[in-house]
């Protein structure tokens, strides 16, 4: 795989596009971020894309995952590259410095997912929901469940799943069965089938939160009686909880990552947010993992152009009008050939200028000092949200 960080094309878009370094001076949480700063985060973010995660990145889809006795083990050096990726600090990234994070832009963030996904999709997988995640637990969960779990997403000592599919609920969630009932002392045990559920079991960390969403008894019908759990594969006490994988998902170019079936049995679980609230929590996990969805459209665009111009460059077909070089010239001086190429380009750069301008709202509509600049960009990210994610993708 020839795919290089575009690092020239994403400073591009930073500096002259988003003017973003101007942008994060206005702002106090982001006072301290220049150009130099930014550019020297994604240069390291590209040295571990190019360096650690493309070498995994054919032999892990090779491989894949297996299931042996309950437990995923994901493709070998999957493991170090998750240890390497959390030694460099980068799950904290835009991270509240409060709770241990970097306080960093998400649009940092952003350019480094598109990194991770063009590098290494399947690796990408468990990461990618992270953030979601610590969004969604930082607005709803209690001060009790934030302190206990905030500062392991962080750090990247465990990773999140969303779980929402169940075998009869795919786009229709008001279908969700699963149920939690509570046991006293803030406790629910939970109970049902997930299926679909990216990083379901792994191992890359030793705990992984579950973030479910279930029916509590008496709840309304239809997705208004969701509520959002927090289930975690180890208790506190050290016992393994009642989740178990029952199978993993065989599919095409990510088989790296592992799409599980996951069984409740009773399961401890703890209430994020309002009873019945739960659709509006895991909508911001959700939403996240859109932005997320339409910068892998992105990621696999560049990574594309990238490889059709090596080819092109170096595939030798009849001699170029006006460029003749010799008996049989690149097929990339071809003007047909010249016009793909460049339609390639222009749309990963175009897909990277509203993608990263998206990401950028996020920032305004967090950390602006002026609140209707932070309700306009909060309006604009949610306009731009799911366009990102349909036209990337598409
Ligand atoms: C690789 C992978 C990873 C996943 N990871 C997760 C995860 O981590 N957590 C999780 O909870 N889920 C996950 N999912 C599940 C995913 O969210 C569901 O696949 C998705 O919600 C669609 O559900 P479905 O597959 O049952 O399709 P269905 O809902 O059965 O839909 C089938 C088709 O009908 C279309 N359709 C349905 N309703 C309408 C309508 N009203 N109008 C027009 N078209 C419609 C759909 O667009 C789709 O094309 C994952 C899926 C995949 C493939």
């Amino acid at each position: 795989m020839a795919w290089k960080a575009p690092l020239a094309d994403m400073q591009f878009v930073l500096q002259h596009w988003l003017r973003a370094d101007r942008a994060w001076q206005a702002m106090p949480a982001y006072a301290e971020v220049d150009l130099d700063l930014a550019m020297q985060v994604l240069e390291q973010a590209a040295r571990f894309s190019e360096q650690v995660l493309v070498p995994l990145n054919t032999t892990g889809d090779r491989q894949g995952c297996t299931l042996e006795h309950g437990n995923v083990r994901t493709p070998q050096g999957f493991p170090a590259a998750y240890r390497a990726y959390v030694e460099g600090g980068w799950p904290a990234l835009a991270c509240d410095p409060a709770l241990g994070g970097q306080g960093l832009p998400v649009l940092l963030d952003a350019a480094m997912q598109e990194m991770l996904f063009a590098s290494n999709h399947g690796w990408a997988m468990y990461t990618g929901i992270a953030h979601g995640a610590y969004l969604c637990l930082k607005a709803h969960a209690s001060a009790e469940l934030q302190a206990r779990y905030l500062p392991g997403i962080v750090s990247g000592a465990t990773l999140p799943t969303m779980c929402l599919t169940e075998p009869q609920a795919g786009s229709d969630l008001g279908l969700l069965r699963c149920r939690a009932e509570a046991v006293g002392e803030g406790r629910y045990a939970v109970t049902g089938n997930k299926l679909f559920i990216s990083g379901g079991d792994h191992d890359l960390t030793h705990d992984i939160l579950h973030l479910v969403l279930a029916r509590l008894p008496g709840a309304p019908a239809g997705s208004r009686g969701l509520s959002l759990l927090l289930v975690p594969k180890w208790l506190e006490d050290g016992q393994r909880n009642a989740v178990h994988c029952d199978g993993l998902e065989h599919k095409l170019g990510i088989r790296a990552s592992a799409t599980c079936t996951l069984r409740f049995e009773g399961a401890s679980g703890w209430l994020v947010g309002q009873a019945h609230g739960g659709l509006a929590a895991m909508f911001v996990m959700m939403n996240a993992a859109r932005l997320h969805v339409g910068l892998q459209g992105l990621a696999h665009a560049e990574a594309a152009w990238q490889c059709a111009r090596d080819y092109a460059l170096e595939r030798r077909q009849m001699r170029a009008v006006g460029h003749a070089l010799g008996d049989a010239d690149p097929i990339a001086l071809h003007p047909a050939m010249r016009q793909v190429l460049l339609e390639l380009r222009v749309r990963s750069e175009g897909m990277r200028a509203l993608g990263y301008w998206t990401a950028h709202w996020l920032d305004v509509a967090a950390a602006a000092a002026d609140p209707a600049q932070r309700t306009k960009a909060s309006k604009l990210a949610a306009l731009l949200t799911p366009i990102v994610k349909a036209a990337f993708t598409d």
